[in-house]
């Protein structure tokens, strides 16, 4: 997708997302990632949609604005560091403060599907860090 410098109204049509795998440093799993929307010159945001198989999250991350997850289909956890792993389902909306260590991810038992919706800062959403290993992803 190009940036939209103009002032008019733009339909990003469904078949032109595009769509990738997501890649193995920065998730565990089966995950597909579809981009929807970046940044341009009108606003910071940007936005994605993710699907999580069963098992499969992403590694730990933060973003440096926070980001909003809406979850449209499915059960999954997310985590922030130090804390309560809490469970996602469909319909739920999280919010994720700035540079806070977390993630997020389909459950061990269900598939998970959200559209995330960040902020970039000098044109990056995200900061990756290490996977989460499977004890800490079953709250072990
Ligand atoms: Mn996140």
């Amino acid at each position: 997708m190009e940036p939209n410098p103009s002032n008019e109204v733009t339909v990003i049509p469904f078949d032109e997302a595009p769509r990738f795998a997501g890649p193995a440093d920065q998730f565990t799993g089966e995950v597909q990632v579809e981009s929807l929307f970046h940044a341009d010159l009108a606003g910071t945001n940007g936005g994605g949609m993710v699907h999580f198989q069963p098992g499969a999250r992403t590694a730990w991350h933060t973003h440096p604005r926070g980001q909003t997850l809406i979850v449209t289909e499915g059960e999954g956890w997310i985590q922030q560091e130090g804390k309560e792993r809490h469970t996602i389902r469909t319909g739920d909306v999280v919010r994720i403060p700035p540079n806070t260590r977390h993630w997020h991810g389909a459950s061990a038992a269900s598939a998970m599907s959200h559209i995330a919706i960040a902020e970039s800062v000098d044109g990056s959403s995200v900061t990756w860090m290490e996977l989460v290993p499977n004890s800490a992803y079953l709250g072990q």
